[in-house]
This record gives structure tokens, sequence and C-alpha cells, in this order.
């Protein structure tokens, strides 16, 4: 057996290993997984085959939990609670993976190689580059934040990406606090810097707006008596409401909470510069352009590109896009062996519309050139499977099936008569494409892909030794791969006092102190150790208790 095996990395076989066990050694497909987030990770734990060797690049050797993080701003819930070692994740599994914290700098698909840069000094001879080659590349490096190049924007405001960000904005606010005392100051002064500006009415910014709320008047207050009337929090948004993604119901209870609460929501107004001491504004309607003074500045307005991403779709020529582009399997477009997954790319599903004359004459089993009934719900399997918007258009139009879709073409005919040339087939599914949306950069999607992917590298042999079934879709063999289905759980926006927004599926709407306990357990149950779900609970309680910390 090759159990003992798996401790080696090197593509080399180790010496002293007898002719079989070296053969199975180099059989071995090297992976290699860049990035330890959302996608990475769940990657990672639902790996089970172990005839991969895998190697692990990323700049960090923990996984994050990124809900989390608006928490960690003003200390609700430590840092240190929210992480998890990858080399604590990856341990206890009987697939060889190993990890260099190192951050990719360069894909070379044509050579099948990475070149990493380490992040640590190696001080041995100062080298600090090296290259990796792979059989299967697996993308999941995320975004970065975007800042739309306002300028001003990277050098004088505060991200909320990283744990580090939050542990940043958690000491600069209390900076301000301390600062805001000091004796020598004008109350104009005091009032600038207590004014905290958060960009970006998205979940992000309206939670971290909530929690700093929550915060100065839950904790804060009573600890700086002396200011606590010059407090200032404003959310800025471009577009006419804040949480537009969300139901109307709950956009319209968050802006209605925050009104009561005076935390200043200016819809409407697109920042244009900052500056050390200000922020400037144009109001989207009127175009006028005015400054505010303040000490505090979060940036939450949505995420861009990588350069290691950029520079990869210039390399596999996919210039005219903004986002990396795969196929719904995963299989990055223009490329053999590469995967991306999570924030770092986007699924390029694929139109009805585009397909039609094939999917039309695949559907003709019997070349007539017109479509029965039976011939339709035969075909239809691999038509909802390969796209998903048929699905949802369907359920949208209160339709059983697409039988319903294409008798509706065909007015009142009975279901035994109905034959539709091409022209009727494509007028009957002409609308679907409609409901085509790109999924949402969301942990959700990227742990759902990461899943995906992993099981689908489990069957990977099982594909390889049966070449008429998986890999490629061809809507026939019974192992075949299914195209990536993401399901939506629903999505949650805290509100601040004890209060969360839920919107579940089937546009199930619960705000209140009731989703805030859904909220509490679904996070907790959402955590990837019980070691990272002890410490958490324990710091709610915690903050229960005594309330937040507030040393900085
Ligand atoms: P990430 O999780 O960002 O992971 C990227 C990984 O790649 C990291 O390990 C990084 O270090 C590594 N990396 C970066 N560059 C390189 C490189 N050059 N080489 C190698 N590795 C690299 N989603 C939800 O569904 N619900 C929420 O409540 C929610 N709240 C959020 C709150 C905040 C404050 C933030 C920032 C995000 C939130 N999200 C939420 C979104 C969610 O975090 C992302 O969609 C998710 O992290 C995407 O996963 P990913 O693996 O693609 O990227
Ligand atoms: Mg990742
Ligand atoms: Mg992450
Ligand atoms: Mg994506
Ligand atoms: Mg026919």
């Amino acid at each position: 057996g090759g159990g003992g095996l798996l401790a080696y990395s090197d593509s080399k076989p180790p010496e002293g290993l007898n002719a079989i066990a070296a053969s199975e050694y180099k059989n071995k497909k090297r992976v290699v997984v860049l990035g330890t987030g959302w996608a990475g990770t769940s990657f990672l734990k639902n790996l089970k085959n172990p005839s991969y060797d895998v190697q692990v690049i990323s700049p960090r050797n923990y996984f994050a939990f990124t809900p989390l993080l608006p928490s960690v701003t003003c200390g609700t819930v430590e840092a240190r609670s929210i992480v998890e070692p990858i080399r604590r994740i990856v341990k206890k599994k009987n697939v060889g993976i190993h990890f260099t914290e190192a951050e990719c700098i360069s894909i070379d698909p044509v050579n099948k190689k990475v070149y990493c840069q380490f992040s640590q000094d190696t001080n041995s001879d100062g080298k600090k580059e090296f290259s990796v080659d792979y059989d299967y590349l697996v993308i999941g490096v995320g975004a970065r934040a975007n800042t739309f190049n306002i300028p001003g924007v990277v050098e004088n405001a505060h991200f909320l990406k990283e744990v580090e960000d939050a542990q940043r904005i958690r000491r600069s606010v209390i900076d301000c606090f301390e600062r805001a005392n000091l004796p020598t100051l004008s109350d104009e002064e005091r009032r600038r810097i207590l004014h905290f500006v958060i960009v970006g009415g998205g979940p992000t910014g309206v939670e971290f707006a909530a929690e700093l709320h929550d915060y100065v008047n839950e904790d804060l207050m009573n600890l700086y008596p002396d200011v606590k009337k010059l407090v200032k929090i404003t959310l800025l948004e471009a577009t006419d409401h804040i949480l537009n993604m969300f139901d109307k119901r709950i956009t319209a209870f968050a802006e209605e909470k925050f009104k009561r609460e005076g935390i200043d929501v200016k819809t409407g107004s697109a920042v244009v510069k900052v500056s050390d001491k200000e922020i400037s504004t144009k109001a989207i309607k009127s175009g006028e352009t005015s400054s505010m003074p303040y000490g505090m500045v979060v940036w939450s307005t949505g995420i861009g590109t990588r350069p290691l991403i950029m520079d990869f779709m210039q390399k596999i020529s996919q210039t005219n896009r903004r986002v990396l582009a795969t196929d719904e399997w995963l299989r990055v477009e223009g490329c053999d062996n590469i995967y991306a997954l999570g924030d770092c790319a986007t699924i390029n599903q694929r139109k009805v519309m585009e397909d039609i004359a094939a999917i039309f004459k695949k559907a003709d089993k019997d070349e007539s050139g017109t479509l029965t009934v039976k011939e339709m719900q035969d075909a239809i399997d691999d038509v909802v499977e390969r796209y998903p918007q048929v699905e949802l258009y369907l359920k949208n139009n209160q339709m059983e099936s697409i039988v319903d879709l294409l008798m509706h073409a065909k007015g009142d005919k009975t279901m035994e008569s109905i034959e539709l040339n091409i022209e009727e087939f494509k007028s009957a599914l002409s609308k679907v494409d409609s409901q085509m949306k790109n999924l949402p950069a969301t942990a959700q999607v990227a742990a759902q892909q990461g899943s995906y992917l992993a099981d689908c590298f489990n069957r990977m042999e099982e594909a390889e030794r049966n070449p008429e079934g998986p890999i490629r879709f061809r809507g026939e063999g019974r192992h075949r791969f299914r195209p990536f289905r993401y399901k939506h759980f629903g999505q949650f926006a805290p509100l601040g006092g004890e209060q969360t927004a839920a919107q579940l599926p089937g546009d199930w709407v619960s705000i209140g102190h009731s989703s805030q306990w859904l909220w509490y357990s679904v996070y907790a149950s959402k955590q990837v150790s019980w070691r990272t779900r002890a410490l958490v609970v324990s710091d709610w309680m915690r903050r229960f208790v005594y309330g937040r910390d507030s040393s900085g």
C-alpha cells in the first residue's frame, strides 16, 4: 500500500521504495490550490480521494470566518475566535495536503507552473521566489477591495476585508474617542474626530454601522461621558437605497431604524475624494458637491479583480472581461486543467438562445424537423440541468414543466397533437434567458463551489476510466458530472440592537429579535471547528455579561 508515501511532496519518489510503490507515487496527480479562504478551504475539507498530491499556497496560514468580521471591529467577537489554522483543518485527512505560506505572483498556463513568493524573510540565501508544477490548478484567491480609483481612498480610508483590517478599525475607533478627550481641543475639532463615515450601503457597510452604533451607545457613552453628544455616524450610499439586494421591506426597516437612532443615511451621494480630514461627495441627482470633516472612514463598496488574476486573464486572452470567466463546471475558459471558484471568478452561464439550434437538433431524435411532446420530455432534464434559468422562468410564471411552456406557445391544442418546428420552439423559449443572473460574491457561493469541485476531483478517476461519461458534459452517460448549481439558503442583515433581518428562500422575510437568535445559531453552526465555535459562543456570552472591551 502507498499510505506512508503521502507525507512526501517532491515530485521525485523518495529513495528506497519498491517498484510498485514508486510507480504509484509517480502516478499521483499534483493539485495546486491557491488561497485558504471560503473556496479553497471548502475544497480541501471535502477532498477525499487519496490519489492526489495537494500543494496549498496562500499568504495566510488560516481560514477566516468573514461573516463575523464586522463583529470583530467593535470587539463583540475576538479576532482569534474566527480564525482556524489551515494546517489544523487539513491535518486529519488521509489525502496528502501540504501548505506553504506564500503568495502566488504569476500563473503560467502553458508550462503548467505557478510562481510564488514567500511572505516571510528567508534568511539562508535570501531567495524569496520559487515555482511549483501542477497537473491541476485550483484558483481561489478571492478579490480585493474596490476603490474605483477614487483619490485618497487607499491612503485615508479603512477597508473591511481581512482580519487585520477589523483589528485596525477597532483600535482606530478607540483612538478617536481618546483623541477627542484630549484637553486642548476645540469642540469643533472633537466633533470632527468623532464623525465616523461609512461608505457603501451593502450588507457589510450596514452591519458595521449598526455594530458601531451599538458599541458607542452601549459601551463607549458610559466611558466617555464628556464627548458623547459629539458623536456622529454617517452612511453614504450612491444608489437610492441601502441594502438594495434585499427585499424592499428589509431596506425600509433598516432605513427607518437608522433614522430613528440618529445614523445619518445619505443615499444618492457618491464619494469623489477623500483627503486626510475631509470626505467629498457628489449628489447623483443635482450634481452638487460638498465636503465634510471626518475622524474615520470605513470603505465598503464592493470588490474588484486582483492584479494576479488580471495578468492571468491577459495570458489566456480573456481581455474583454472584468472578471475571470469559467464554464458551469468551474473550468477556466480557454485553459486546460485550471479551475477557478469563489470571488475571483464568475460562471459564464450559457444562454438558451445561443444554443437553441443544437438543443432542438438533439431533442429531435427522429430527425423529423419537429418536436413532439414525448421528444421534449425526453430531452428536458438535460436542458434544465444545463440552463438553470429555465427552471427559474417556469417557477416565476407558475408553470409546472416545460411542456406547459410549449403548449402555451401552441395555443389550446391537446398534448398529443403538439409538434413544434424550430421557429415555434425558439419563440416558446425566447424569454427564459431574461432570468439569468450572476451568482453573488458570497461565502455561501464560494463554499458550495469548493465542495462541488472536490466532489468532481473525488470522482475524476472514475470519470477517466469511463471517457464517454463525465468530465465534459455530454448529456449522456450515467457518471457524468453535473454542472455546478447554486442553492440559496437565505441571507441575513444584522441591524444592531439585537435585531436582524433574514431573507430566506421563497421571499420569506423576518425582522427582529427572533431572527437575531436564528443568526446566532446559524453562525455558530457554520463554524469550521468545535474550537472556534466554542470561542465565538463564549465571546457572545462575555459581551452579554460584561459588554465590549474598549482598551486600544
Ligand atoms: P477569500 O475568502 O477572500 O479567500 C481568498 C484567499 O486567497 C485568502 O486565503 C487569501 O489570503 C488568498 N490569496 C490572496 N491572494 C493570493 C495569492 N496571490 N496567492 C495565493 N493566495 C492568495 N458572505 C456571506 O455569504 N455571508 C456573509 O455574511 C458575509 N459577510 C462578509 C463580511 C465581510 C466583512 C466580508 C469582507 C465578506 C463577507 N462575505 C460574506 C463574503 C465572503 O467573505 C466572500 O464571498 C468569500 O470570502 C469568498 O471566498 P473566496 O475563497 O473566493 O475568497
Ligand atoms: Mg479561497
Ligand atoms: Mg475567507
Ligand atoms: Mg464568483
Ligand atoms: Mg421529431
